[in-house]
């Protein structure tokens, strides 16, 4: 089977892991934040905190922009479902914005519409989380803008987008967020096997992002609300958790930056081969915005099943029958039973819903070789014409 995504390993990477083995610190020792130092140097942010998955990253995020209880949080109901669920964790409720059906992003006509519906009946958002759906940017300064207007907060749910650009800046610099979240998994860009990172460029929020990421313990005396009893000294001043990263994968982390742009191009080049080959097919290729380089940590077509005598299911079971390893990505959060179980129907994002009924992830990354592409393409050809 041709997976839809693998992690790209070398001995280097392996090295930078055994060395740490070999080490003082397997965790708390000094890769931590020169793997935070890496990203944030290669992003153009002043502060990241290394943590054990983006959705702990989320998680501490919501928390650092003090999301609570009687709080909204908004996303697109086309993520994975951490997107959403960090929200939850906080005690705030959660509702989503239907997608744009050029990007398959949030579409920022219809927040803005749903922004304009919410605000005489007190129900504007705190917190929206923004997620570059297969690594291409959301719009992110015009989601800004209605930031400033309707007072909430933006948290860019990057998980898929390590190494791609908007408007020519990189994605992480936060210039149009109060935070951004990557994540490390090892189907994403760049992997750490778990792992996540929340980058912002204020000092307040970073403060709290440090607290939440281990237990809410202080060791800083100006934080504290008494001098210290002795030089053991910490005090607890939040509920916090332990989402600390290790040391093996923060060294795995830094030794794959120093191929995210490598990565990236392949992940390009792919795509381009894509777009020629596929281009006659019954299908919808991937739209890229101008203002957008795109990670690609996804390429997703969608099929035009008037055009096709096969259902969706169909396409997909054939494709995986003949060893192509296909994906969906995603099933909308909104139909997931813990969320209907809160009310939300299917049809309450019918864009959302149209792309669920015709989208299919194909294989990319970093190590696929052009017969397993060719492979691919020849496949999907056959299946459907
Ligand atoms: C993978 C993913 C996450 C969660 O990442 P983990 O590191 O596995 O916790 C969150 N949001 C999106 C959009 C993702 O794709």
């Amino acid at each position: 089977m041709i997976p839809y995504g693998k992690q790209d390993i070398t001995q280097g990477d392996i090295d930078a892991v055994v060395e740490v083995l070999q080490s003082d610190f397997l965790t708390q020792g000094p890769k931590g934040p020169a793997f935070e130092k890496t990203v944030s140097d290669y992003c153009g942010s002043r502060h990241a905190f290394a943590v054990n998955s983006a959705t702990s990253a989320l998680h501490i995020a919501c928390l650092a922009l003090e999301l609570g209880p009687d709080d909204y949080l908004w996303t697109t109901p086309v993520t994975f479902v951490a997107s959403a669920n960090c929200g939850l964790y906080c005690g705030a409720k959660v509702d989503f914005v239907d997608i744009d059906p050029a990007t398959y992003n949030m579409s920022v006509d219809a927040l803005e519409r749903k922004l304009l519906e919410a605000e005489p009946k007190g129900m504007l958002p705190k917190v929206l989380v923004a997620v570059h759906l297969c690594g291409q940017p959301c719009e992110m300064e015009r989601i800004h803008a209605l930031s400033e207007r309707f007072n909430f907060r933006i948290i860019e749910d990057a998980s898929h987008a390590i190494g791609g650009r908007y408007k020519d800046e990189p994605i992480g610099n936060c210039r149009y967020s109060d935070i951004t979240v990557f994540s490390f998994h090892p189907v994403k860009i760049v992997t750490t096997a778990e792992g996540g990172m929340a980058l912002t460029n204020d000092d307040e929020i970073a403060r709290r992002l440090a607290l939440f990421r281990s237990h809410g313990i202080t060791r800083d005396n100006e934080q504290m609300t008494k001098e210290p009893d002795g030089p053991w000294y910490y005090q607890q001043i939040e509920l916090g958790y332990n989402y600390r990263m290790t040391e093996l994968q923060a060294a795995l982390g830094v030794s794959q930056m120093g191929r995210v742009d490598a990565f990236v191009f392949r992940r390009h080049q792919l795509a381009h081969r894509y777009y020629q080959a596929l281009e006659s097919l019954p299908i919808t290729l991937p739209w890229q915005h101008p203002d957008s380089y795109s990670g690609l940590h996804l390429f997703v077509i969608r099929l035009k099943l008037e055009q096709i005598k096969l259902t969706h299911r169909d396409v997909f079971e054939a494709l995986r029958a003949k060893g192509i390893g296909v994906n969906l990505h995603y099933i909308p959060v909104h139909t997931q039973p813990y969320y209907q179980a809160t009310g939300f129907k299917a049809d309450d994002f019918p864009e959302a819903m149209k792309y669920y009924a015709e989208a299919i992830s194909l294989p990319m990354f970093h190590g696929m070789t052009t017969e397993q592409q060719d492979e691919v393409i020849s496949v999907l050809k056959e299946v459907l014409q």
